[in-house]
């Protein structure tokens, strides 16, 4: 070091900005329930999490992250507008780059987060279309550029096998990356952290899959979606440590409830009452007071009212309680 100005003073403020920038993500944490966190910004998830950010901060560079998430709506018109991403998906990707932009106010290289669309990964297993997932991807790029989101960027499983088919990219994915289903059964077995993720896994499947198009018994759905959960933790599992290799630096975000101090940050991309809930499984509900996510069906029995931007559906506005009354 050429600069011989109180570098004890340096270290220090490099250590304090770290320490801001780790309580200004976890001031956004999604936690997993009796996961072992505890206060407003979680002591010991700051702890865990600071030595990789002081390193990206070290390096000079913009602080990078991983978020594995925006795979594609789900296929349920009873929680969605559509295929398309709409207002739900603009507000959390507004929020995303704003957290870079007060990371940037206190690190100024700043931060990006690469959102790793997984669509691709498990479309097959909800019943969704390639097509599908290449128009809600599409959609996330304009809706970045249009917003001027400059933090953000998307990655997906089409740039990591160029060339290849859809499916076989799949295939080449689960072939060297995905852990056996007996392993996943067996961790699921211990409880714990599996245990909840795959419950919530299996409570989505349940949801997407049980519209008018499955025409079986009940019990018969709750056995497929058993088995399908189990499929998409193991293509979720590879995907991430697919990413890993690729973003061995960066800082791992998930959307999903996080037990303390691992090695993901579980983040919050909206205001909604349930933690599960995300911008590609509800529609944004306007109440008056701000922004929630709801399941469609919900918003339309709460007497919510449809709003379309550009010709399209976009989002839900909540008349307040004295003017439904009225
Ligand atoms: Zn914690």
């Amino acid at each position: 070091m050429s600069d011989h100005a109180a570098p004890d003073t340096a270290v220090r403020d490099n250590e304090e900005a770290a320490t801001r920038v780790v309580r200004e993500i976890l001031g956004h944490q999604r936690r997993m329930r009796d996961g072992g966190c505890d206060g407003d910004v979680c002591p010991k998830c700051a702890a865990y999490h600071l030595d990789l950010v002081r390193a990206a901060m070290e390096s000079g560079r913009p602080i990078e992250f991983v978020l594995p998430a925006f795979p594609t709506k789900s296929p349920n018109p009873a929680k969605v507008l559509g295929p398309l991403p709409d207002l739900a998906e603009e507000l959390a990707l507004r929020f995303l780059n704003s957290l870079c932009e007060r990371i940037a106010r206190i690190y100024p290289p700043g931060a990006v987060i690469r959102i790793c669309s997984d669509g691709r990964v498990f479309n097959d297993l909800l019943g969704v279309d390639d097509a599908h997932v290449t128009a809600y991807v599409t959609g996330i790029d304009r809706m970045i550029k249009d917003i001027g989101a400059t933090h953000l960027e998307q990655f997906t499983l089409d740039e990591v096998y160029t060339g290849s088919g859809h499916e076989a990219m799949r295939d080449l994915l689960s072939s060297g990356y995905a852990p056996s289903v007996e392993e996943l059964r067996e961790e699921v077995r211990a409880g714990g952290a599996p245990l909840a993720m795959y419950r919530g896994i299996t409570r989505f499947m349940l949801e997407d899959l049980s519209g008018p198009q499955w025409t079986g018994t009940r019990s018969a759905l709750q056995r497929k979606c058993r088995d399908l959960a189990y499929r998409v933790i193991q293509r979720s599992r590879a995907w991430g440590d697919l990413l890993l290799e690729l973003f061995p630096t960066a800082v791992r975000l998930s959307i999903h409830p996080q037990p303390c101090s691992t090695g993901k940050i579980g983040i919050l991309l909206a205001d909604t009452p349930d933690a599960w809930l995300t911008p590609w499984h509800s529609v944004a509900v306007d109440t008056g007071e701000g922004f929630t996510l709801m399941k469609r069906a919900e918003a339309e029995e709460a007497g919510a009212v449809l709003r379309h931007v550009d010709g399209r559906p976009s989002h839900y506005v909540l008349a307040p309680a004295a003017s439904r009354a009225a």
